[in-house]
């Protein structure tokens, strides 16, 4: 349930709610509007709560939040979460563009494609290094040393990094690197991992487990948004179903979905969705056009000759044409694409 604080409540009194919940063996994590604070209430409720808390001063009204996710809905905030990410801010107007290679494989490769992603126009750089592999024989990534050269391809091009965290083990570490923790669809629930990440103060960007439902989503956001961290983002990556053409299928209604039932930003991943190159801009033009705060792209300098996901990653020159496009269909619908602010 939600309590929704008179606009006149201070500090004082909002913290007397927040020490009533914590005597019973409940939490309250802040909302504030810029009319009025709600206070989210998380954990095992009894039907006398609505009551007493009713019965506390500056309290306007106690409301059941219907959804099973309720840190993460939009009954508890409607206003969208805005996550600032170096001189980007993810969720507001502009929507961002991450690209990069599917794995760091080289130090050439990596800060080849950081340039060239950034002159480009993208905003924040992709790469992992710690890679999840359906085959165990396949390239797994370069680990620490990946994340090393990351953090040499961040000071050269002055981008932010998006990169995976694999294991709860590794939170700490990759933390000290990445700029936003990637939680991919394997791992989606992944509870133990979920609740690591929320304990740093990293963003987090949550990718749909390939057969997940929106609810299913939601509540593995929520795992991260209990433990505090409340810069939490969505990311469509396309769900199995039974046409076999593509990778996976873009389910693009998801994104109108999850803005309208959360305040979470929503990104889009067409490289994973669709497994073929020649999809992968298409599928981006329509994400934005479905209203996705954001895209996150493979591009390599020499797809061929990819260690991972070779097939779907744009080159250069593909990615180099994607973007204005995206321009003008992000214009269509009353946004604009972030501008690298960043001179290195
Ligand atoms: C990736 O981003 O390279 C990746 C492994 O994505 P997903 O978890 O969506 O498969
Ligand atoms: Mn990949």
């Amino acid at each position: 349930m939600i309590v929704i604080m008179k606009s006149e409540a201070g500090t004082r009194e909002i913290d007397a709610v927040l020490q009533r919940l914590n005597e019973m063996g409940l939490s309250g994590h802040l909302s504030r509007g810029v009319e009025r604070t709600i206070i989210g209430v998380v954990g095992q409720t009894f039907p006398e709560l609505k009551e007493m808390l009713n019965a506390l001063e500056y309290v306007e009204d106690v409301v059941p939040i219907s959804k099973p996710f309720k840190l993460a809905s939009r009954e508890f905030q409607p206003e969208d979460t805005i996550i600032q990410v170096g001189n980007v801010r993810i969720g507001g107007p502009e929507i961002v563009v991450m690209a990069g290679p599917c794995a760091i494989e080289s130090e050439d490769q990596l800060m080849d494609t950081a340039r060239a992603v950034k002159a480009a126009g993208a905003t924040i750089l992709r790469a992992g290094a710690f890679k999840p592999s359906t085959s165990p024989y396949n390239f797994r990534g370069l680990g620490k040393e990946g994340l090393e050269l990351l953090a040499e391809a961040r000071k050269q091009t002055g981008l932010p990094v998006i990169t995976e965290v694999l294991t709860p083990a590794d939170v700490e570490l990759v933390a000290q690197y990445a700029d936003i923790l990637q939680i991919g669809t394997r791992n989606m629930q992944n509870f133990v991992l979920l609740e690591e990440a929320g304990r740093t103060n990293k963003p987090v960007m949550l990718k749909r487990g390939m057969s997940a439902t929106l609810q299913e989503w939601l509540l593995s956001a929520e795992y991260i948004l209990a433990r505090g961290n409340g810069q939490v983002m969505l990311c469509e990556r396309g769900i199995r179903t039974f046409e076999t053409y593509t990778r996976n299928t873009m389910d693009v209604a998801a994104i109108p979905a999850i803005a309208k039932l959360s305040h979470l930003p929503i990104i889009a991943d067409p490289s994973h969705a669709a497994g073929r190159w020649s999809l992968v801009s298409p599928l981006a033009l329509a994400s934005i056009a479905a209203g996705a705060d954001g895209l996150i792209i493979e591009v390599h300098p020499s797809p061929d000759h990819a260690l991972k996901d070779g097939a779907q990653s744009l080159n250069f020159e593909n990615f180099g044409r994607l973007l204005p496009q995206a321009e003008s269909v992000a214009a269509a619908v009353g946004r604009r694409l972030a501008k690298p602010t960043v001179t290195i």
